[in-house]
């Protein structure tokens, strides 16, 4: 049987994949679309970008369902697919593996609001987004959810405690930081830093603690959240930095950080106890396989 995410991670440190929305926008999908329902819609294409992570040496998939929530798929219409949107995620990483057993991680984004005093929605219409997602992407046969891209400790419960209502056998909480404009340290836009997130999610019982995307975390800085993460927590860290700061060029964001610019921060990123290294935004197969083979260098070398 297949160990959980959460105990081989433990033993060796894991490859993640990099971006999907940007991975999107470059095989078609048009600014304001919505990717996740290129699940079904479009599998092939979906099935394509992460075939490329997998042969780029991943362990880890993470689902094309940030979005994927209710309350997300709501804004196209299509409230009433979260079920179909996020098993056929599911199934499409675990295709993309190819019969090798890889780690299935299902992507839950933020729900994309504030929650009352400050907006729209009430705390019960988030949890209920989020126990609805997490219980398709779990039935599905999800080996892990991550709770990403967050910034406030209210979501992040939420989505944590709904993912433990389904049942996940691993889960992931992960915040996007962004370095302060004195660029002396990083916080979520809503203030919580590390420290705060970590003890947090211990008290909450996630089984990894996380960083992904964020304004200004670069590799460096990644390595400088998962010190702080394992000062504070015995649990397992996972980071996911983004390929540079975004830029527009002709209306559209791309992020320019080369394979080569990146894979520097490889060693001491693992050097600092990484358990599960990945990409996030504008990072793509090139950086992954950079990644393996400097993962795979340094496990040798050891
Ligand atoms: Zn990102």
């Amino acid at each position: 049987m297949k160990p959980k995410l959460q105990d081989i991670i433990r033993t060796r440190p894991l490859l993640g994949d990099g971006a999907m929305g940007t991975q999107l926008m470059i095989a078609g999908l048009e600014q304001g679309n919505c990717g996740e329902l290129w699940n079904l819609t479009h599998p092939d294409r979906v099935l394509a970008i992460q075939r490329r992570y997998a042969d780029a040496g991943s362990d880890c998939l993470i689902t094309n369902t940030f979005g994927g929530s209710r309350i997300m798929l709501n804004r196209h219409g299509d409230a009433g697919k979260v079920a179909a949107v996020n098993d056929a995620g599911v199934a499409i990483a675990r295709q993309a593996f190819g019969g090798r057993d890889g780690y299935v991680i299902g992507d839950v984004g933020p729900f994309g609001g504030l929650m009352e005093p400050y907006g729209d929605f009430t705390e019960q219409q988030v949890r209920e987004a989020f126990v609805e997602q997490t219980r398709a992407l779990v039935n599905a046969g999800a080996d892990a959810i991550i709770i990403e891209t967050q910034t406030s400790l209210e979501e992040l419960g939420l989505g944590i405690a709904a993912a433990k209502e389904a049942g996940a056998p691993c889960v992931i909480g992960s915040m996007a930081y962004d370095v302060t404009l004195d660029g002396s340290t990083f916080r979520t836009m809503m203030g919580v830093d590390p420290e705060q997130a970590a003890e947090f999610m211990y008290e909450h019982g996630a089984d990894i603690v996380a960083l992904n995307c964020g304004t200004g975390m670069n590799m460096d800085r990644a390595r400088e959240a998962i010190e702080r993460y394992r000062r504070t927590t015995d649990l397992p860290v996972m980071a996911q930095p983004n390929a540079g700061l975004p830029k527009l060029v002709n209306m559209q964001v791309v992020y320019d950080e080369t394979p080569e610019e990146m894979v520097g921060g490889v060693v001491p990123i693992l050097e600092a106890g990484v358990n599960i290294l990945g990409a996030c935004c504008g990072s793509t197969p090139d950086h992954i396989r950079a990644f393996r083979q400097a993962m795979d260098e340094y496990a040798r070398s050891r």
